[in-house]
């Protein structure tokens, strides 16, 4: 889950990390509000969208009049940032941070991640900071410093101070940052970050290290022991369809096919989508419903797959350990009478009761005069799938 700048920075306040005040608008007189309560003359209007690079698209604005804080906030609320990381439908702003403009001097990059193949925590920084990351890696790799560190214990010191003297900071820089990176490191640890970002951290006219930016991925996987994180959830987001099968539990993505899965069990959708490709067809989505495959979810399952008008096929496979596979049959046909009729349906399963499921699967099919089957085995279902889906467009397009 990723976190808003905004959120973020109250985040890393809560650890006493130095971030410039400021305060979160949804309208251009909250935003004259917010500038009003701060010191200084000077502030920086950001578009709060999950999306790096908003400096280059025009979601960040310096400005030095209360009149300017007003027609910017204006401005930008509503507007679309498109950046490399939003695709080219874009992002529209709903919400700005309107905070003190600091007096940079130099900026830094810092960043914090999970390093899977040693199993430990990763640093990254360069004294080139401002530029995204991916393109320093490939102007200028010898830039980029990296130093491994423990993923249970803050990283040291020592860690920090080598890091800032090969950043080339000096005096009393070298501790003020091994301070404030190894806060950053106690945060990434117990907020059970996935990502940590400072881009820039930046030196001000007075010597202090601060962030002025922050982008925080926190583990979908540890959110339930983070309630505060968790509330700070922003739907406005994320894709529809994947808010949908969150609410009932089902993890969804989509994809560009025209066949849709309905699977129960992660690593079988993994392999339901495999063999559709073995067999010469497409994914529309990855869907599991998880273990209790009930009536209600199978249900949610069918009206997210169907709100892709790609799907011409809906695969369901599913395997009936814990739930019985006649209550997965009954459950699947009560939920499909909502299919529209020109659509597919190719059923698997397998487990227990699997040759009564099975019966009233063709007895529906016959009865029903729907295109409903029941397919034998796993390679049996993608193949019919596939054919139905490659008849479906061959009609359509005539
Ligand atoms: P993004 O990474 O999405 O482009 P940033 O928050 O990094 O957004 O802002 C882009 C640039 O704007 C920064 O590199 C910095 O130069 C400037 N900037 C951002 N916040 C402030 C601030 N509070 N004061 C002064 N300059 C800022
Ligand atoms: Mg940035």
């Amino acid at each position: 889950m990723y976190l808003h700048e905004f959120q973020a920075k109250g985040l890393l306040r809560s650890y006493g990390i130095p971030v410039p005040d400021g305060g979160v608008a949804s309208t251009a007189s909250d935003a004259l509000r917010v500038a009003k309560e701060l010191q200084g003359d000077k502030w920086v209007i950001k578009a709060q969208v999950h999306a790096g690079g908003r400096g280059k698209a025009g979601g960040v604005k310096i400005v030095d009049k209360y009149s300017s804080v007003y027609d910017t906030s204006t401005e930008m609320l509503g507007m679309k940032i498109i950046t490399k990381q939003t695709g080219e439908e874009g992002k529209t702003v709903r919400r700005i941070l309107v905070e003190e403009a600091t007096d940079i001097r130099h900026e830094i990059y810092l960043s914090f991640m999970v390093d899977r193949d040693s199993e430990q925590h990763v640093m990254i920084a360069s004294a080139e900071g401002g530029t995204e990351i991916e393109e320093l890696a490939e102007t200028n790799p010898e830039a980029i410093i990296s130093e491994k560190l423990s993923a249970v214990v803050p990283m040291g010191n020592y860690q920090g101070r080598k890091i800032a003297k090969m950043l080339g900071l000096e005096g009393k820089l070298i501790n003020r940052f091994a301070a404030v990176a190894a806060k950053l490191h106690q945060v990434f640890i117990e907020q059970d970050c996935m990502l940590l970002e400072i881009n820039p951290l930046v030196i001000d006219g007075k010597q202090n290290v601060i962030c002025l930016d922050a982008k925080v991925s926190v583990d979908d996987n540890a959110l339930f022991r983070h309630s505060k994180v968790e509330e700070m959830k922003d739907y406005g987001e994320m894709d529809p369809q994947e808010v949908r099968a969150s609410i009932y539990d089902l993890s969804y993505v989509s994809m560009d096919g025209n066949i849709g899965c309905m699977v129960n069990g992660a690593g079988l959708a993994m392999a339901t989508m495999d063999i559709i490709k073995f067999y010469g067809g497409e994914p529309a989505n990855f869907l599991d419903v998880g273990g209790g495959a009930d009536e209600n979810k199978v249900r949610e399952a069918f009206k997210i797959i169907l709100t892709d008008p790609q799907v011409k096929v809906i695969l369901v496979n599913i395997f009936g350990g814990i739930v019985r596979c006649d209550l997965i049959a009954k459950g699947v046909l009560k939920a499909a009478e909502e299919v529209p009729g020109d659509r597919h349906l190719v059923v698997r399963l397998d487990g227990t009761n699997v040759e009564e499921g099975k019966a009233l699967i063709n007895e529906h099919a016959k009865s029903s005069g729907l295109s409903v089957h029941a397919a034998d085995t796993m390679a049996d279902a993608a193949e019919l799938a596939v054919k139905l889906a490659n008849q479906a467009e061959d009609k359509e397009q005539g």
